[in-house]
């Protein structure tokens, strides 16, 4: 499914240049004006609109409530005082084990590898991340790379960001060589949305890339919905599939996007016809600037229960919270009230 045509663009960076759009030229590109949504939903925003041509295609013309729309249309709600929501809600700056390095589950570490992403989602709990301080330098490379190797403990990195995808190949190639120089480091995980945002990012040097590492590669992708998985973003799948690259999905469970358990079902299967796992089903973090997306937990809980309904076991998401200070992620059920 692609929707609309689009230009012939030469390279992936050219269209991630081309993401920056105005919200008057967003909503004009949609046949939309100001009109179409209540007075005082949309506003100027703090944290840029970001939506490349590819994902903006998918978006359905004249439909303000579109699911595609809502996860880049910046609005009013985000300026409200929010009391009790926090800037870093994951209470990240603690577990900083390293500039540009996270390490808060003892098998698996962390590297911000970039500050940038193909897209903005307006419901990131990293939006306000000052990416200068926290991202992995050149420079802190070295002493990132050190506290991988000095632990025996991790055997799995993750890229993260931002969006490891955003890195040009050379600096990808690099970082990928020094992670695969730790002997005990088995797995190299890419945490993207770029995959989603920009399919032509899966370029053949980069197929080349993974395909040459040692390391065993997982690529945890991120969409919400089933219309971001267009013929390109399959197609992208299918040459990392066709490498041996393990491909899963996180969602973030979403008011007005995908709090629904026939939208989470159709993703579901969306997912794995294109070769991909549902992985993770986020609740969202008490993030500043995005309370108009929570779902309460006891709504997730009775989305998740029907979702089981629906759906063989495997292609279930487990739904989680992130609970800071706890050894992994926090599985619905478990938390209190359930
Ligand atoms: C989510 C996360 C991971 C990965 O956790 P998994 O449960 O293995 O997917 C690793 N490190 C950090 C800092 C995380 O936030
Ligand atoms: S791509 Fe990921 S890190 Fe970047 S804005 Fe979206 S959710 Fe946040």
């Amino acid at each position: 499914m692609n929707a609309h045509p689009q230009p012939m663009w030469p390279d992936w960076q050219a269209q991630q240049r081309a993401a920056r759009i105005s919200t008057a030229d967003l909503l004009a590109e949609l046949g939309l004006g100001e009109a179409d949504f209540p007075a005082g939903v949309l506003a100027a925003p703090a944290f840029p609109v970001l939506a490349p041509p590819h994902f903006r295609s998918l978006i359905r013309r004249g439909d303000p409530d579109d699911p595609l729309l809502r996860q880049v249309l910046a609005r009013g709600e985000e300026a409200l005082p929010q009391p009790g929501r926090l800037t870093d809600p994951l209470a990240e700056a603690d577990f900083r084990a390293a500039p540009g390095l996270l390490r808060k589950y003892r098998s698996r570490a962390l590297l911000i590898a970039s500050g940038a992403c193909a897209i903005h989602c307006r419901y990131c709990f990293r939006r306000h991340s000052d990416y200068g301080a926290t991202m992995l330098t050149r420079a802190g490379e070295a002493h990132a790379m050190a506290a991988i190797a000095a632990d025996a403990a991790i055997d799995e990195v993750i890229l993260s960001g931002g969006d490891p995808l955003s890195l040009a190949d050379a600096r990808l190639a690099a970082l990928v060589a020094a992670i695969a120089a730790v002997p005990h480091v088995t797995t190299l995980r890419l945490h993207s949305r770029t995959l989603m945002a920009i399919p032509d990012r899966v370029t053949p040097a980069l197929i080349d890339l993974l395909a040459g590492t040692r390391l065993a590669v997982v690529i945890v992708a991120h969409s919400n919905h089933a219309n971001e998985i267009s013929d390109d973003v399959a197609a992208a799948l299918g040459r990392l599939r066709a490498i041996g690259v393990t491909l899963l999905n996180q969602s973030v469970l979403l008011a007005g996007v995908n709090d629904d358990a026939a939208i989470i079902a159709a993703h579901a299967r969306r997912l794995f016809a294109a070769g991909m796992l549902p992985y993770y089903m986020h609740l969202t973090d008490p993030v500043a600037g995005a309370a108009h997306f929570d779902v309460d937990e006891g709504r997730a809980r009775a989305i998740e229960a029907q979702v089981r309904g629906l759906l063989p076991g495997y292609l279930v998401p487990r739904f989680v919270r992130e609970v800071p200070g706890q050894a992994a992620k926090t599985p619905l059920s478990a938390l209190p009230g359930s």
